[in-house]
């Protein structure tokens, strides 16, 4: 629009270019193929699946996108992007979508999942690997499901498939920092603490 004999360009905070510049994709170029979907583990469990997701993107559903469960069950196993022709990364479009619900203060669907996504982040963010014996206590303490798989839980201790001592990074510092600049950019500028999960 011409105003005063200037263009008059207002910023794009359309749900696709903020999803873009998170994930550094181009989800336009989706045109709705479905082979992602066809190789996704999870898309059963989910109500749209990658691509219908995208689509959504696409189309601004920012709200009945960002509380559907969907965004939280992707495992990030990256066989869509490996099956896109357009080369989209779709795990890299979900955690922006998780970022963009969080920070929008949207009440998800599935609270026990964004539990679980927050406390990964907080550990690998805080000992530089993941723990998965901290992860699962301190998942099971926040969301009060104590007794769940209980059984196959201390099998896999038994048999050391779930050490209970964490491997600590040495340079924990350096990782915090990294965080810091990827996911809290204004906490990085100015210096100051991280919150906890
Ligand atoms: S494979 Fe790629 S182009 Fe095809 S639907 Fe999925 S994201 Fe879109
Ligand atoms: S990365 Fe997520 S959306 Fe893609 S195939 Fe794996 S679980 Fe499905």
């Amino acid at each position: 629009m011409l105003i005063d004999g200037r263009v008059d360009v207002k910023p794009d905070n359309s749900l696709m270019h903020r999803v873009n510049a998170r994930a550094e994709q181009q989800v336009e170029l989706c045109y709705h193929c479905h082979k992602c979907t066809a190789g996704c583990p999870v898309a059963q469990e989910m109500r749209f699946g990658p691509d219908q997701v995208l689509l959504l993107v696409q189309l601004n559903q920012q709200d009945r996108l960002l509380s559907s469960r969907d965004i939280w069950l992707c495992a990030g196993c990256e066989a869509c992007a490996t099956r896109c022709p357009n080369e989209i990364d779709i795990a890299r479009v979900m955690d922006a979508l998780r970022q963009v619900a969080l920070a929008e203060g949207v009440r998800p669907a599935d609270t026990s999942s964004v539990k679980f996504h927050r406390l990964f982040l907080f550990l690998v963010e805080h000992l530089g690997r993941m723990n998965e014996a901290g992860l699962l206590g301190a998942h099971k303490l926040w969301t009060g499901n104590l007794l769940a798989d209980l059984g196959s839980g201390a099998v896999m201790v038994a048999k050391g498939k779930i050490p209970l001592v964490p491997h600590v990074l040495r340079d924990r510092a350096g990782m915090r920092r990294l965080f810091s600049r990827s996911l809290h950019p204004a906490a990085a500028d100015s210096g100051a603490e991280e919150p906890g999960p």
